[in-house]
């Protein structure tokens, strides 16, 4: 069997900051007004700075108005809190993201519920959720790791994605579920497994798309993998890698890429497939929420 197309997540990304770029330049040109992204990122774990600044940095090249907030990882709660009301009522920020993980003396979800769900461009606001997971995609800001998902299945597959299997491996709030609630309004046939399922190989094998949101590197087998199904690897998995040279490490997501290709039709590679979709799509939902905020209709 032929190996499997690998879908480009890179030239996406590429091509939906583009589309954002020119609308955001559009909205200038039409109100004076340039979408507004607020990220807040508390304390100093390294992963979340590269994070943040990915994101500062897109914003700034998609033309919108990009805040960065930095506070130390001993701010109380109270302050965090404050910072976030005080974006809440800012108009001139559009979307708020909190960088996760916070650290341990924050509670999360009181900083995540606080947030106006209007300005929730994470998704993570239970109204968010909730509109997602009944079927009010149109109203609802989509978490954007499964929305990037789900963009890289119609480019590869088409926009009718109904009556196909999908088996979604991980039930994370972040990815797992709002990707089922997505391939379900798809009218996917979804399964969902975790940690608890039985027999996950032979599950896998029913899949016309599989979508590996585990954090396990490689679990994910090349024999799992129904010939000619499509494959998006969520996973992103730091492994030593001495060979490279000391210190070293290199990604892997959560299927085995090598062996997975040989049975695939197409599939993500790790990195450079969902990962640069994610940032793509914040930019997407801070756009969304700022033409919803105008009172602006919805674009295609
Ligand atoms: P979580 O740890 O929150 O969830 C992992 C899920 O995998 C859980 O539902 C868990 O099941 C399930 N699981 C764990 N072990 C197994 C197993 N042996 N068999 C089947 N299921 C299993 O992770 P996230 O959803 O936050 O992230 C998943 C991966 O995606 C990570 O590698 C993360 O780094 C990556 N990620 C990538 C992003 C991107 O931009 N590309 C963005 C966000 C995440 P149970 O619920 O039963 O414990």
């Amino acid at each position: 069997m032929s190996e499997a197309r690998i879908i480009d997540g890179k030239a996406v990304a590429e091509s939906v900051r583009d589309e954002i770029s020119a609308r955001s330049a559009a909205l200038l040109q039409s109100s004076g007004i340039r979408p507004g992204l607020a990220v807040v990122l508390v304390g100093e774990d390294p992963a979340s700075q590269v994070y943040v600044r990915n994101k500062d940095r897109t914003a700034e090249a998609c033309g919108f108005h990009s805040v960065k907030h930095t506070l130390a990882a001993d701010t109380p709660e109270t302050d965090v809190l404050a910072l976030v009301e005080q974006l809440n009522n800012d108009p001139a920020i559009h979307g708020i993201l909190v960088q996760l993980p916070l650290p341990r003396h924050i509670d999360e979800s009181k900083v995540l519920r606080l947030i106006k769900p209007e300005k929730d461009v994470d998704g993570f606001h239970p109204v968010n959720v909730g509109l997602l997971t009944a079927g009010e995609r149109s109203a609802a800001l989509v978490p954007c790791t499964p929305a990037g998902s789900l963009v890289l299945l119609k480019r590869t597959l088409g926009q009718d994605l109904s009556g196909m299997n999908a088996v979604v491996i991980g039930r994370s709030n972040i990815v797992g579920k709002p990707m089922a609630s997505l391939l379900l309004q798809e009218s996917c046939t979804v399964t969902i497994a975790h940690s608890r399922t039985r027999d996950l190989p032979a599950v896998v094998r029913t899949a016309d798309i599989v979508v590996a949101a585990v954090g396990r590197p490689e679990m994910v087998r090349g024999d799992w993998i129904k010939p000619g199904a499509t494959v998006i690897d969520v996973g992103i998995n730091r492994l030593p890698a001495p060979e490279l040279g000391e210190g070293k490490s290199r990604l892997v997501g959560d299927v085995a890429f090598k062996e997975a290709v040989q049975h695939a039709g197409a599939i993500t590679p790790v990195p450079g497939g969902v990962g640069p979709m994610t940032i793509a799509m914040l930019m997407v939902n801070t756009l969304t929420a700022a033409r919803r905020q105008l009172n602006l209709p919805e674009e295609a």
